[in-house]
């Protein structure tokens, strides 16, 4: 099971309160927008959720259990945060290759991988030199190595310009309809409201709103 759910999670650094009782479900076959400005906790959930940073109380699980205790987290859940500071000093291939070595996986899969993120062209070069719509790309390829049934993308859509906007959202609707659940942060609803069957939109460390986009456009 593939369902993410969080519940009345909490965090503090210091005095700042970076999540506030925040609580929503991510359902498989479906790319979820995670909507909010800078600052509003989006970045804390998904480290949260995927075991980086403890919570000082509430839960996040996948598919009904916490991230470490799943049996096989890579291939479960894949992630990216924070592309911009993915500068690896080898080719985009070479990258990925040392990736699916140390999660047991086969170069066979890294060309399939490469294939689908559209990274062909660029993967025989040095990745430090990409921009940051490609370091996305390549992110997202990296994500996609164990062949998850969860997403997990922060800012995905960050550096890319409209042609890669585009390219992005269909697939990442395309990872949805496979059956996976797909979270995708953004500061910007404008990015996610054409992907996005449903947003929960959150300020403060709170949710603000959550609902089907045709709902929130409508003023619901
Ligand atoms: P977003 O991803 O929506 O921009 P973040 O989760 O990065 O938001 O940040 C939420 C709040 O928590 C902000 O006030 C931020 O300054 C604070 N914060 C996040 N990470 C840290 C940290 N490691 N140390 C201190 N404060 C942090
Ligand atoms: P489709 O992709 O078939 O157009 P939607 O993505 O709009 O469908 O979602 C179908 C139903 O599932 C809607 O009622 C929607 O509100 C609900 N749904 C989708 N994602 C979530 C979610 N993360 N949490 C709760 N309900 C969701």
């Amino acid at each position: 099971e593939s369902t993410i759910e969080v519940t009345d999670l909490r965090k503090r650094y210091g005095p700042a309160v970076a999540l506030d009782g925040m609580s929503f479900t991510v359902t498989p076959g479906h790319v979820t927008g995670f909507v909010g400005p800078n600052g509003a906790g989006k970045s804390t959930a998904m480290r949260v959720i995927l075991g980086l940073d403890a919570p000082d109380g509430g839960t996040a699980l996948i598919g009904g259990r916490p991230y470490r205790s799943l049996s096989r987290p890579l291939t479960h859940v894949g992630a990216l945060l924070d592309a911009g500071a993915l500068q690896p000093s080898r080719s985009a291939r070479n990258h990925l290759l040392w990736l699916a070595h140390s999660q047991g996986l086969t170069a066979r899969r890294v060309d399939e991988v490469i294939e689908q993120a559209g990274l062909r062209e660029v993967a025989r070069r040095r990745a430090d030199g990409f921009s940051l719509g490609m370091r996305q790309r390549l992110g997202v390829a990296a994500a996609l190595l164990g062949d998850p049934s969860v997403l997990i993308l922060d800012e995905p859509f960050n550096g890319l310009d409209p042609e890669g906007i585009v390219w992005m959202r269909e697939f990442l609707a395309g990872l949805a309809a496979q059956g996976r659940a797909v979270l995708v942060s953004s500061h910007l609803m404008s990015e996610l409201q054409d992907t996005a069957g449903h947003v929960v939109v959150i300020g403060r460390g709170r949710v603000i709103a959550d609902a089907a986009v045709h709902e929130l456009l409508a003023g619901v």
